[in-house]
C-alpha cells in the first residue's frame, strides 16, 4: 500500500536512488535536505510526479511532518566532506537522530537509520559482524563521523528501550553507483573520474588496505526490505557486499575497464584509515532474505557510464562558454566544473 515517507538526506547519492525507487512504487515522498553534499538536480525531476516534495531544511532543526515511515540518511558520507565541518557532522548525527526519533516516537512510525561500517573503526575482527563493538579513535579526524554515528545508534536503542520506538538500524558498508558526484572524493568516484580523464589515479598509502563495495541497487533493495520487517527487527544489520578487494586491485580494475592511459601514483595515507573492511551478512540474509546480486565489474561498468555522461556534459558546457567571448572571465560554479584536476584528454 502506498505510504507517505520522510527521507532525510534524500538528495544525496543513496537518498536520491532510494527516493526514485519509492516514488516509482507509488509512495508519496517528503525529501528533507540542506543540499550541502547532494544537489537538487539529483531529485528535482521527481517533483513532476506529484508524489514528491522537496523541503530545504537542516535535519538539526526540529520539524514535523505527517508521515507513515522515516529513512534517516542526512549526513555527509565522504571523508573529505565530513572532515571539512567536523562539528557540523557530529551535530547532524546527534541532533538529526534526536529530531527523527522524536517524530517517530510521537507518530509511532518505523524509522530506518543509516548507520555505517565505520562504527567498527579499524576493525580488530575480520570480517565484521554485528556483535563486534568496534575499534575507533575517539579523538581522531574521523571521529566526528564514526563517533557521531555511534552516538546516534546509542540514541536509537535508548529511544527503543525507553519509548518503544520502532527502530531499524542498518550498518551500511562502502556503496557506489550512479548519482555519485564527480567531486565526491570517495575512492570509486575518484578513480573512475581520474581514469576517464587520463589523470593520475591517486592511491592513498600502499594500496594494500581493503574495502568491500556494494552496488547501489542492491543496497536500495536491502533498505526497503528492512523497512518492511516487523517491529521485532531493530538491527543493527550489516548491509554490504562481502567481496573484498585491495585499493590497488580496484585502481587496476578501473584503469583496465576504462582503457585509460592514467598512471597510478601514491599519496600519503590519511589518519586512521581502516586497514580492512568486509561485512559478515548472515543477519541480512536471514532477516531480510537478501544478498547483493551485482558483481563488482558489472556495477563499475554502470558507474563508468554515469561518469562518462557527467564529464561529456561538462565538456559541452565548457566549450559553449569558451566560444562566447562576452563571457570571458566567468568562473565555473564550484563543485561541478573544473574542480577536479583537469589533464589534457
Ligand atoms: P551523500 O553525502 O551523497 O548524501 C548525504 C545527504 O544528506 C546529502 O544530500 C546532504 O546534502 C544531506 N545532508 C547532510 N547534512 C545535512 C543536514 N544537516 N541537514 C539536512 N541534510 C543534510 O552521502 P551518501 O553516500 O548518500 O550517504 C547517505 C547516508 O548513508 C549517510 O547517513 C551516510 O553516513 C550513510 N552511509 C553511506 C555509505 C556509502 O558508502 N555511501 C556507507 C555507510 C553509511
Ligand atoms: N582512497 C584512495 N584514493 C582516493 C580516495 C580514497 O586510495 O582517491 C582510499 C582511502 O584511503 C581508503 C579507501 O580508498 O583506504 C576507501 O576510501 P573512501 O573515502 O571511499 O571510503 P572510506 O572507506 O575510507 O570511508
Amino acid at each position: 500500500m502506498a505510504k507517505r515517507i520522510l527521507v532525510t538526506g534524500g538528495a544525496g547519492f543513496i537518498g536520491s536512488n532510494l527516493v526514485a525507487r519509492l516514488v516509482d512504487e507509488g509512495n508519496h515522498i517528503i525529501c528533507l535536505d540542506n543540499f550541502s553534499t547532494g544537489p537538487r538536480s539529483n531529485v528535482s525531476h521527481l517533483v513532476d510526479t506529484g508524489r514528491f516534495e522537496l523541503v530545504d531544511r537542516d535535519v538539526r532543526d526540529p520539524f514535523f511532518f505527517e508521515v507513515d515511515a522515516i529513512y534517516n540518511l542526512a549526513c555527509p558520507a565522504s571523508p573529505s566532506h565530513y572532515q571539512a565541518d567536523p562539528i557540523g557532522t557530529m551535530m547532524t548525527n546527534i541532533l538529526g537522530a534526536r529530531n527523527v526519533l522524536d517524530l517517530s516516537k510521537s507518530a509511532q512510525i518505523p524509522i530506518v537509520q543509516a548507520s555505517t561500517s565505520e562504527v567498527y573503526g579499524d576493525p580488530l575482527q575480520h570480517p565484521q559482524c554485528e556483535e563486534n563493538w568496534g575499534h575507533v579513535n575517539p579523538i581522531g579526524v574521523r571521529a566526528c563521523y564514526d563517533e557521531g554515528k555511534r552516538s546516534a545508534e546509542t540514541l536509537f536503542f535508548d529511544y527503543q528501550r525507553k519509548h518503544n520506538v520502532q527502530i531499524k538500524v542498518v550498518r551500511i558498508f562502502n556503496t557506489y553507483g550512479p548519482k555519485m558526484q564527480a567531486a565526491d572524493g570517495r575512492v570509486i568516484s575518484n578513480f573512475i573520474v581520474q581514469a576517464l580523464r587520463n589523470a593520475d589515479i591517486t592511491i592513498y598509502g600502499n594500496g594494500e588496505q581493503t574495502r568491500s563495495f556494494c552496488y547501489i541497487d542492491d543496497l536500495v533493495e536491502a533498505l526497503t526490505r528492512t523497512m518492511a520487517t516487523g517491529p521485532e527487527v531493530t538491527g543493527p544489520i550489516n548491509l554490504g557486499n562481502p567481496d573484498e578487494i585491495t585499493v590497488l586491485g580496484l585502481a587496476e580494475l578501473i584503469r583496465e575497464m576504462v582503457n585509460s592511459r592514467s598512471k597510478i601514483v601514491h599519496l600519503p595515507l590519511p589518519h586512521d584509515d581502516p586497514r580492512k573492511r568486509r561485512p559478515e551478512i548472515t543477519k541480512a540474509r536471514t532477516l531480510l532474505d537478501w544478498k547483493p546480486r551485482t558483481k563488482l565489474s558489472e556495477g563499475i561498468n554502470l558507474t563508468i557510464e554515469h561518469f562518462s555522461h557527467i564529464l561529456s556534459d561538462e565538456r559541452v558546457a565548457r566549450n559553449v562558454i569558451d566560444q562566447r567571448p562576452c563571457l570571458q572571465g566567468v568562473s565555473f560554479p564550484s563543485g561541478r566544473l573544473g574542480r577536479q584536476s583537469d589533464r589534457p584528454e
